[in-house]
């Protein structure tokens, strides 16, 4: 199968939809693959480089989309992508149709098919495409959490791990799922004092044996949010409850207990936030202060080591990639997981909740 890859054209978005190893992986499959000029810019990655992978380069993105059969990237499409793509296409690429009128307008009108990354799921019912991008996420706010700890950022000027006969930070983590537990994995290594608060027992019991003992545990009430925002340094918001915004578990009562200088880092911003104090910030400018408590609320985390994202990103799309080269679209009929990922098919929106959200015929 012709595969292309164009560069990615959102602001301020460095990753890629195939890595150089990612398309070596396609090409020893027996498929050519075509890369826009300085597609990989943003992870160091040359346009030599993607040669010696057997890549070919194109000079423009309108060469990419008119040649290929399927189109791999890592955002949505942007409006000049929309006209481009065409019926008989596969676009394989995180999409988030649901709160995107205009662009699910665009791709039903291209007549392509679009496989949603954050739809494609798995045999334990997780969301693999989107994993990685949570573990990222995780492993990065106790990076932020050092940061704005920082006396010079306003911080109150404490070591995360403190030193032999120096309290550690107390870390605070919100949600145990896929970022609290990269979270508390982080913060436990670095030997802060870490207590993770999550609504599922289940869950609270399964990281009770990950880390054996050396994470608390605390089910998720009023009482216990209260109890351990007000004694934390650092407090992760990670919740997630699928479909819905964020609930808002601290209230700006609760965070006006708060030490002065400690640091609350909202991952579940991109939901709407689980801080009532919460408002998304950007790389460029990513915290500020609420009642001497800095808040770091930036929606996409990940953006921030695009290289790292990008590899993660493409060890979980390069099977469900080959897949669909090697086997066109009998590979979505074929796999439920893949089926799970398909939100549009010639001028036809397949994925149920999508089309609710967006008053449209499914
Ligand atoms: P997940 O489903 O793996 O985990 C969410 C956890 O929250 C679950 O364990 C669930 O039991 C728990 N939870 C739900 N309601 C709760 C409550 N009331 N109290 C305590 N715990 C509760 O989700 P995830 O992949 O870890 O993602 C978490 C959030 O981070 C999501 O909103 C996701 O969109 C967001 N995210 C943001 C970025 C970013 O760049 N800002 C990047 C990746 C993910």
């Amino acid at each position: 199968m012709q595969v292309g890859v164009p560069k990615e054209i959102k602001t301020h978005e460095y990753r890629v939809g195939l890595t150089p190893g990612a398309v070596r992986e396609y090409v020893a499959a027996g498929h050519q693959v075509l890369v826009e000029a300085n597609a990989g810019a943003g992870i160091g990655a040359s346009d030599e480089e993607y040669r010696k992978a057997g890549a070919t380069i194109a000079a423009a993105a309108r060469e990419v989309f008119a040649s290929s059969e399927m189109v791999v990237k890592v955002k949505e499409p942007q409006p000049s992508e929309w006209v481009q793509l065409r019926e008989n296409q596969i676009l394989f690429t995180y999409l988030h149709l649901a709160p995107d009128p205009e662009q699910a307008k665009g791709l039903l009108k291209s007549g392509c098919t679009a496989i949603a990354y954050e739809t494609v799921t798995d045999s334990n019912g997780g969301l693999p495409l989107l994993a990685p991008m949570s573990e990222v996420a995780g492993r990065l706010t106790i990076e932020a959490a050092g940061a704005a700890l920082k006396r010079y950022s306003g911080g109150r000027g404490l070591l995360i791990g403190g030193v032999p006969g120096v309290q550690p930070a107390r870390i605070v983590v919100i949600g145990g799922g896929v970022v609290g537990t990269h979270a508390a994995r982080m913060a436990a290594g670095l030997g802060a004092e870490v207590t993770v608060i999550d609504r599922s027992i289940n869950r609270l019991r399964e990281l009770d044996e990950l880390f054996e003992g050396r994470v608390r545990t605390r089910y998720s009430t009023i009482d216990s949010v209260e109890e351990e925002v007000s004694a934390a340094d650092v407090v992760i918001g990670a919740v997630l409850v699928p479909g819905a915004s964020a609930p808002k578990l601290v209230s700006r009562k609760m965070l006006s207990s708060m030490k002065q200088g400690s640091v609350v880092v909202d991952v579940a911003i991109d939901q709407g936030g689980c801080f009532e104090t919460s408002r998304a910030t950007t790389h460029a400018d990513p915290t500020y202060e609420v009642d001497g408590v800095i808040h770091y609320c930036v929606a996409n985390m990940p953006g921030a080591v695009p290289l790292t994202s990008s590899q993660a990103l493409n060890n979980a799309t390069l099977p469900f990639g080959l897949a669909l080269a090697n086997k066109g679209f009998a590979a979505v009929l074929e796999n439920p997981h893949l089926r799970a990922g398909l939100n549009v098919y010639r001028g036809r929106l397949t994925y149920k909740a999508v089309a609710e959200s967006l008053g449209l015929p499914f």
